[in-house]
């Protein structure tokens, strides 16, 4: 690992001030010299591995902050600090129960010990876990732009069958985000051009000929909340994730479904899904597919089959088409059928 520069600053605009002295605005966050970190499950282990190599670091836990560390519940909705750490809302008791889709991609994410470190706004910026990024001896765009994408031809049975381009098809891998941008979340942030507020929803960019920028934050930018509004298709709400094995590892399709019901009927229904696309996947057409009718069996099925018509599978992942959609029939069902 190349030697780093390591420094703890102590309020916001002392990390913003620091990072914007090492930055420029062409620079991505991912590819700056100055980088901020919080509980560090990501980014140690891409220094480590020597996919990123900043050479000054910005640890974010000795902000002073309150609020960072705060979960604040509102008749409005709730505030996440962006330095809670994954475990601490995944047992929040009122986000159990009016946020249920929220606690359950936290509590599925990951491992108790990660959980404890890691945190909500590092846990949204995660990057891809595809094999040849994480490899540097290999091509691949995301971490030189213009190299090439050796997944395209090669192993790519985790890879995306939505949202992919000719220049990246990898997978996003987080569940959390699918449940932020399922229930329409904010993510505030500031930086050296001011604080400003985020649709969850734009926060990712897909990949398309410039996969190396993965968000719309700058590089001196700081999350520092996750907001979600208080909405009637909350507390019916869960998240489906079907992986390999049953302990901790990442989806190969993931459903975030928040519904609205009046007696069997879809008021309106929010859909989200993971481990198949290459950005946090909100399903529109899928959530338009139900809104009106009876939920049963036959109109969760055509909800999928919209959902997933625009599926480009590769040599090695057509399977996760199927699997999306049963994933996403499942989630339906099962969502319809909770009590709350
Ligand atoms: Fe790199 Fe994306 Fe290709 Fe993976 S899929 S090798 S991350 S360009």
């Amino acid at each position: 690992m190349r030697p780093f520069i390591y420094e703890q600053p102590t309020d916001i605009s002392a990390a913003v001030a620091v990072a914007s002295r090492f930055t420029t605005n062409e620079d991505q966050p991912t590819r700056a010299n100055a980088q901020f970190i919080a509980g560090g499950t990501n980014l140690a282990d891409y220094m480590k591995l020597g996919v990123v190599a900043p050479n000054r670091l910005l640890d974010l836990n000795r902000l002073e902050e309150p609020a960072l560390r705060q979960i604040r519940v509102t008749d409005d909705g709730i505030r996440f600090g962006a330095l809670v750490r994954m475990g601490e809302a995944a047992d929040h008791s009122e986000v159990k129960r009016r946020y249920p889709v929220i606690a359950d991609s936290l509590r599925l994410a990951a491992s108790g010990q990660i959980r404890n470190m890691a945190s909500l706004a590092g846990n949204v910026l995660q990057r891809t876990r595809c094999e040849y990024f994480r490899e540097t001896s290999w091509a691949c765009n995301k971490r030189v732009p213009g190299s090439g994408c050796a997944a395209m031809e090669g192993f790519n049975r985790q890879h995306a069958v939505l949202g992919a381009s000719d220049a990246c098809i990898a997978t996003y891998h987080g569940d959390f985000a699918q449940a932020l941008i399922a229930l329409d979340a904010v993510v505030r942030a500031e930086g050296s051009r001011g604080a400003r507020k985020i649709p969850f929803a734009r926060l990712h960019r897909l990949p398309r000929d410039t996969p190396h920028i993965e968000t719309d934050l700058a590089a001196d930018e700081i999350i520092t909340a996750i907001e979600v509004p208080a909405v009637p298709w909350a507390r019916r709400s869960r998240y489906l994730k079907i992986r390999d094995r049953e302990s901790y590892a990442f989806a190969l399709a993931s459903a975030a479904v928040a519904l609205d019901l009046d007696g069997d009927s879809v008021r309106e229904a929010r859909i989200a899904l993971g481990g198949v696309a290459t950005v946090p996947w909100r399903a529109k057409e899928a959530e338009a597919a139900l809104q009106g009718k009876k939920l049963d069996e036959a109109s969760a099925s055509a909800a999928a089959e919209a959902a997933f018509a625009d599926a480009e599978p590769r040599r090695q992942n057509a399977f996760k088409v199927e699997l999306g959609k049963r994933t996403l029939v499942r989630a339906l069902l099962e969502t319809r059928d909770m009590k709350v």
